[in-house]
């Protein structure tokens, strides 16, 4: 029998990878791909940078399996101090999954178990996660949620504070969408039923959008007076992505009671944790945090490495400028295209939307919009450049460079992108 993959694991690319290093994927083709997918925001320190792959080779002379709930190794031990040096303060206690999806799933349980509460809300738009509890908490999309319900209970979404599609400006969308969670706690949450909020600080599939930050306060201080968490899912954002450690450093003196990490923190090995002060942590029932992988001896060696490169190579602060001259580049080189209608970033998170964003949903002004992002972004590969799309209705292409990309690379990445969007743009692909 051949077997072959399912036919539903669909790539947004053709290429079949031989070998990376840094910014570029080498493809079986023999052409020389610029990534700016980083695997969906996952190799933080560009493909196999040389120290994470000799603490990984290290290790897995070492031991490979070290499984935490029987033995406890060094690397995790590691992992957690330098952790330490970049969590928010008071958030000491560390639990460590696999996945994204995992960690999220790890930190609704803490927060109905802390709180002896059970909902969560969370922002429509907002993604984290496939398995039933995180695709419950996700609205990035119906495709993420659709067609293996019911989903979990005791899950309730609020509006997300979108300007651009409400056509409004930010202080009345932000004005708009806290009455609006306020109208929830008063027409389907008790208040006191709240267990937590639990948001991106910047939202990844649903668009590479930033939450505005007198929003995130406005969360902040509902989840105070309420006696509920406020959870941040730092998935993709964090771990310097987007010029700051954390996503939610952009918001002067949020401190979230939660903190979700993933993807950015082993380059590429897979390896996710939740942090919280340990008076919360410890509420945590007995026997509720484990898992046969969670943090794997190798995945975690790889952390340490990949947090000193950060630190020893300055990676946060080249996202920030090497952001910043993309988002110029971008709105340089692309500023008079009609069809585009908005171009944004923050840090190494960047976002191109096509379309009209206040089409309905659905009509034909979205599904144009999404034409444009999907056509775009398949130029692109015919450009040796790798992007991906994301959005609810598919209209925005996402740029996610490594942190370790070059001035140069940006640039060439601009002539590449802008080359892609006039071929579609002017009908010439
Ligand atoms: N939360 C956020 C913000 C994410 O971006 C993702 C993955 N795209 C997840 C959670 C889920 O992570 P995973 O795919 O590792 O389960």
């Amino acid at each position: 029998m051949a077997a072959h993959l399912s036919p539903v694991l669909t790539q947004a690319t053709p290429v079949v990878v031989d070998h990376a290093h840094g910014s570029w994927i080498h493809g079986t083709d023999g052409r020389d791909y610029l990534d700016f997918t980083t695997g969906i925001g996952v190799t933080s320190t560009g493909h196999c940078h040389p120290d994470v792959v000799a603490a990984a080779r290290e290790q897995c002379g070492r031991i490979i399996h070290a499984q935490y709930t029987t033995v406890m190794h060094q690397p995790l031990l590691e992992l957690t101090a330098k952790l330490g040096e970049h969590l928010p303060e008071g958030l000491d206690s560390v639990f460590y999954a696999n996945s994204g999806s995992e960690a999220v799933e790890a930190a609704v349980r803490l927060a109905r178990m802390a709180t002896g509460r059970q909902y969560v809300v969370t922002l429509q738009r907002g993604f984290h996660g496939r398995t039933v509890a995180a695709a419950s908490l996700t609205t990035a999309g119906t495709r993420f949620s659709a067609g293996f319900g019911p989903l979990m209970s005791g899950v309730a979404q609020t509006p997300y504070p979108d300007a651009l599609r409400l056509g409004m400006t930010e202080d009345e969308a932000v004005d708009f969408a806290l009455a609006e969670f306020d109208f929830l706690l008063a027409t389907r949450i008790n208040p006191r039923e709240l267990a937590a909020i639990l948001v991106e600080p910047v939202l990844g599939d649903g668009g590479y959008q930033a939450v505005p930050q007198r929003y995130l306060q406005g969360l902040r201080e509902r989840a105070t007076t309420h006696g509920a968490l406020l959870v941040l899912d730092e998935v993709q954002a964090g771990i310097g992505r987007t010029g700051r450690f954390w996503g939610h450093q952009h918001t002067e003196g949020l401190v979230p009671d939660v903190i979700i990490t993933a993807k950015g923190i082993a380059s590429g090995f897979p390896i996710s944790a939740i942090a919280a002060p340990e008076a919360i942590m410890a509420r945590a029932w007995p026997g509720s945090q484990g898992g046969t992988y969670g943090g794997n001896a190798v995945a975690a060696a790889a952390g340490v490495a990949t947090l000193g490169v950060i630190e020893r190579e300055s990676l946060v602060a080249n996202a920030a400028e090497r952001g910043t001259q993309l988002l110029d580049g971008l709105r340089r080189s692309l500023g008079g295209v009609a069809e585009i209608c908005d171009i944004r970033g923050t840090g190494l998170m960047l976002g191109v939307e096509f379309g009209d964003p206040t089409a309905p949903a659905g009509g034909p002004g979205a599904l144009e919009a999404a034409r444009l992002a999907a056509g775009v972004q398949r130029a692109c590969v015919d450009e040796d450049l790798l992007t991906l799309t994301c959005g609810p209705t598919g209209s925005v292409v996402r740029i996610i460079p490594a942190l370790v990309v070059t001035a140069d690379e940006v640039d060439t990445g601009v002539e590449r992108f802008a080359r892609a969007v006039h071929r579609v743009c002017d009908g010439a692909a």
